[in-house]
Formats: structure tokens, C-alpha cells, sequence
């Protein structure tokens, strides 16, 4: 299918969806779900074949992947990410009579989708951007990750199927595939945002086509992150080899291919050998082959490039196969990473990472202030540590930060927050993970005076979808 027969097919599907209720919505994304649990084990064999990750992974990852349609339907079909909110005519409000006034999000339209090949579930053809941009309404032209594509092509036919089978218009979700069709999607006159996860690269190239448009669109890029972990001296003391071990779990999972791999790991100045010892004592995730030749040589190619760094040291390899990279854990002294704070930002997307060693409490808070925009940020600490500061400056770089556990690991929830500051994102105050990823496609409208009749349903004052609201400045739920 041509980009332009898919965005045309798209709008012609929004423009008769967009009546639809919340709860039809969820119907359609029940379906969908529904649909690719009944395939699973077709899905997932294709998806091991092609991106060579583990079928237990993939299990759940698929599972993931169903649920998160299924809760953003269920958020959908509350109301809340509608924010629908009455305040009615008020003759004695504070600043001079008010007129009555509604607003409530709309579906902004078509949205096209790009997904990562790290998650060929859970970031890509139904993942959390088409889920949410569903959920809001709008209709989804996803383009193929070629790392994928077969797994891609099967997922869409039966999400087509299930749509159908479910009563939905067709062409509310298609699928187009080849390198010039990601910039012709960007491009197309009736697509109105981009969800985009994947590389800073074509995440910057991409948005740079979205800003360049006549009407310029929203460009939701999630892109990579380094996802730095901070030891206090309290936590090191008490259970080094137990932190060393998680990390070399956590970094190596999945071949280090993860947005959220703990790329740098800031500890107090340790000897080396009692380091080496804590790393080769650990045990890493059993290795596997990169999700594709090309991902291996750019990982091989920024790990060499980061081993050639003045004042970093190669501190330990751990093996690998025939087939996989070795994981590598890199050192360097905070003092040289304070010196260039850009180092911070090298994403070697494999399983590689650095372990930072501090001399001072300055040291380690220079550490943190210069880490840049990052999807989360972690802190090991035993109770009684003084880390307000910390906790602060980090929550002022990264969308999610962590206390005594490991960035990889993702829930799918209604306060999960997976964005952050650029680099991580073009669009620090989304995420694009859980259910806040809808309101990324909604377009708020206020109706002044309008007679209720000509209202949306969703403010007319019966409530007829039975919705969440605040009326009046008083929330108020649906009714069970
Ligand atoms: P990618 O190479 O950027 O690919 C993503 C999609 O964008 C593909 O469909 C790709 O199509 C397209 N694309 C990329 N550059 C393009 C360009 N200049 N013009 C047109 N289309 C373009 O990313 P990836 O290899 O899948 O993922 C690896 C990266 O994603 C890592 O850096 C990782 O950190 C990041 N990631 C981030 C998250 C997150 O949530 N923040 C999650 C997973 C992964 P073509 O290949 O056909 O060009």
C-alpha cells in the first residue's frame, strides 16, 4: 500500500471513528488484543526468528503488549484522558460574570507510528504509540521496522482482521513499509503527529521533516538515554557485590539492547582488583546474537570509540559467544568525567558499561548535574543517607527516577512516566508509556455558550457517555 492510499484510507476511517464512544474504542482495542494473544505463538516464533531474542522475553513482552491495550482502552472508557470540564455560567465569579465554558480533549487525526527493533511487541506495530493514539481516537499508519518486517506485516493483517471483525472503519490502522515511506509519512499533508521510538539520529532527522512541514506537526520522539546510577557511600559499604551483581544483570539483559540499560554506574573510589572481583563474581544474562548485524557494528563501533578515550580503562570483558559481543565494563574517574560531561551521553546500545568512581560528596553531585536529559536516572542508598539533594537534581534531567532498583523493567501504569529531557525525548512533558501516553493526540476545545444539543457528548450535561469530569471545579466520577 502506497503512504498515500494508507493516510487518505486513515483520515476517511477518523473521520467516521471519531464519533465513536470511549467504550466502543475499548471494544476495538479489546479485539485487538484479544487477536494477537490468539496468535501468540506464531507471533512470537516469527519475532524470535527475526530479532533473535529469547522466546521467554518475547512471551512477555507480547503479554505486555496485550495489556497495555486493554488498560489504555479501560483509561479511554473512564474519560479521564479526555480532562472533560464544565464550569457553567456564573454571575457573582470572582473577576466579573462568566460565561459557560467547556473544553474537553478531541482525537487530533491521523497519527504515523515508527517503532524501535529492540521491542517488536511493545514499541512497535501495536505498541504503546499506536495503542495510545487509538485509545485518543485518531486513526495509525504504522511504518515497518525493517529489523521486523515480516513480524510486522503479520501483526498488522490481524489487527486489521480484528479491527474489522470488530466493527471498526476500515483503514484505522495500516501498515507501509520501506525507507522512503518513513519521511513521505512524515510529510503527508493529512497526517497530524508523529510517535516515533528508535535512534537519536532519525528521531533528530525525522522531527527536523515534522518541523519543516507547510503546517508543522507534534513530533513524539522517544530516543536513547545512558541512565546513570548513583551509589552512596552508606549503600557501597553495605552491599557492593550485591549492587555490582544487579548491575551486570541489568546491562547485560537483552544484549544491553534496551532505551533504559544502565549506561554508567557512580560509585565511591574502589580498588580495582576488589572491582574486578565484584564483576566476575556476578553472573550476566546469558548472551545472545543483536537483534541485527548493522545494531552490532555501531555498537562495536561507539564501545572502541569510548575505549579509546583518554582516561578510560577497559576494567572488565566478560564472554561472549560465536555469535554475541563479549559485555565490556569500562572505568573512568569522576574527575575526568566532570572534565567532559558529554561523555555521559555516549549511548553504546549493546551490553557495555562505564563505572564512574567519586573522591567527594562534590565530586558525585558534579557527577549528577551534568548528566543531561535522560529517560530515568537511579539511586542506591541505605536509610538515613542525606540524598535530598540528589533525588532533586536528578528529577531535574531525568522522567523517571529510581530508588534501590534497575532502570531495565518498564510498567505499563497510570503514573509510569517513560520521556524525559532532550536527548531522551524531542517532548519532555509527554511519555510514552502508560495510560498519560493518550493525551499526547488530543487537542483540547472550549465551547463558549454552546446550546447542549450541539455539544460533543462528552459535555452535555446528561453525561451520556458517563465519563469522569470536573464540574464547576469539583471532580466527579462516572457513575458505576
Ligand atoms: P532507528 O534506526 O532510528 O529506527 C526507527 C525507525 O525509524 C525505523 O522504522 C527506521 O526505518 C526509521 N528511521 C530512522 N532514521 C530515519 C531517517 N533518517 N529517515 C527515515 N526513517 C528513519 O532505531 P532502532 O534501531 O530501532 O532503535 C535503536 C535505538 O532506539 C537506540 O538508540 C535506543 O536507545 C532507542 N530506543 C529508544 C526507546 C525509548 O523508549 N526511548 C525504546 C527503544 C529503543 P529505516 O530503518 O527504514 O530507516
Amino acid at each position: 500500500m502506497t503512504v498515500d492510499a494508507a493516510v487518505s484510507g486513515a483520515h476517511s476511517a477518523f473521520l467516521a471513528a471519531r464519533e465513536a464512544s470511549p467504550a466502543t474504542r475499548r471494544a476495538w482495542l479489546d479485539a485487538v488484543a484479544d487477536a494477537i494473544e490468539a496468535h501468540a505463538e506464531d507471533l512470537i516464533a516469527l519475532a524470535h526468528d527475526e530479532s533473535h531474542l529469547p522466546v521467554g522475553r518475547l512471551t512477555g513482552e507480547l503479554t505486555r503488549t496485550a495489556f497495555q491495550l486493554r488498560l489504555l482502552g479501560a483509561d479511554a472508557a473512564s474519560g479521564d484522558p479526555f480532562a472533560a470540564t464544565i464550569d457553567h455560567a456564573d454571575p457573582d465569579w470572582g473577576m466579573g460574570p462568566r460565561p459557560d465554558i467547556r473544553r474537553v480533549g478531541q482525537p487530533l487525526g491521523v497519527v504515523g507510528v515508527f517503532g524501535a527493533s529492540n521491542f517488536p511487541f511493545a514499541f512497535s506495530v501495536l505498541g504503546g504509540d499506536t495503542a495510545s493514539a487509538l485509545a485518543a481516537g485518531c486513526a495509525v499508519v504504522h511504518k515497518a521496522h525493517p529489523a521486523h518486517q515480516r513480524l510486522a506485516r503479520e501483526t498488522a493483517r490481524i489487527t486489521v482482521e480484528a479491527l474489522a471483525a470488530a466493527g471498526a472503519p476500515d483503514g484505522l490502522f495500516s501498515l507501509v513499509e520501506g525507507y522512503e515511506d518513513g519521511p513521505a509519512l512524515v510529510q503527508h499533508p493529512l497526517v497530524t503527529a508523529i510517535g516515533f521510538t528508535g535512534s537519536t539520529r532519525g528521531g533528530k532527522a525525522l522531527a527536523a521533516l515534522a518541523a519543516d512541514r507547510p503546517e508543522p506537526i507534534p513530533f513524539y520522539g522517544e530516543l536513547g538515554s545512558t541512565n546513570p546510577v548513583f551509589v552512596t557511600p552508606g549503600a557501597w559499604a553495605a552491599r557492593r557485590d550485591a549492587i555490582l551483581s544487579g548491575f551486570v544483570g541489568s546491562f547485560t539483559l537483552g544484549m544491553g539492547q534496551f532505551c533504559t540499560k544502565p549506561g554508567y554506574l557512580v560509585v565511591p573510589a574502589t580498588s580495582r582488583d576488589e572491582l574486578i572481583k565484584g564483576l566476575t563474581d556476578a553472573s550476566p544474562v546469558p548472551p545472545h546474537e543483536m537483534l541485527s548485524p548493522s545494531l552490532r557494528e555501531s555498537f562495536e563501533k561507539s564501545r572502541d570509540e569510548f575505549a579509546s578515550v583518554d582516561g578510560v580503562e577497559h576494567l572488565v570483558t566478560l564472554p561472549g559467544t560465536d555469535s554475541a559481543p563479549e559485555a565490556t565494563v569500562f572505568r573512568a574517574s569522576a574527575a575526568r568525567i566532570i572534565a567532559s560531561p558529554e561523555l555521559l551521553e555516549h549511548e553504546m546500545f549493546g551490553p557495555a558499561s562505564v563505572i564512574v568512581e567519586y573522591a567527594s560528596q562534590a565530586e558525585l553531585e558534579a557527577v549528577a548535574a551534568g548528566i543531561g536529559g535522560q529517560l530515568t536516572a537511579g539511586i542506591h542508598a541505605e536509610d538515613g543517607d542525606d540524598t535530598a539533594a540528589l533525588v532533586s537534581t536528578l528529577a531535574a534531567h531525568a522522567g523517571r527516577v529510581l530508588w534501590n532498583g534497575w532502570p531495565t523493567g518498564v510498567t505499563v501504569s497510570y503514573a509510569q512516566q517513560h520521556g524525559g529531557p532532550f536527548p531522551a525525548t524531542t517532548a519532555p512533558s509527554t511519555t510514552s508509556v502508560g495510560t498519560a501516553a493518550i493525551g499526547r493526540f488530543l487537542r483540547p476545545v472550549a465551547y463558549q455558550d454552546v446550546p447542549d444539543a450541539a455539544l460533543p457528548p462528552a459535555l452535555q450535561e446528561s453525561n451520556p457517555w458517563n465519563i469522569a469530569r470536573r464540574v464547576d471545579g469539583v471532580h466527579q466520577p462516572a457513575t458505576v
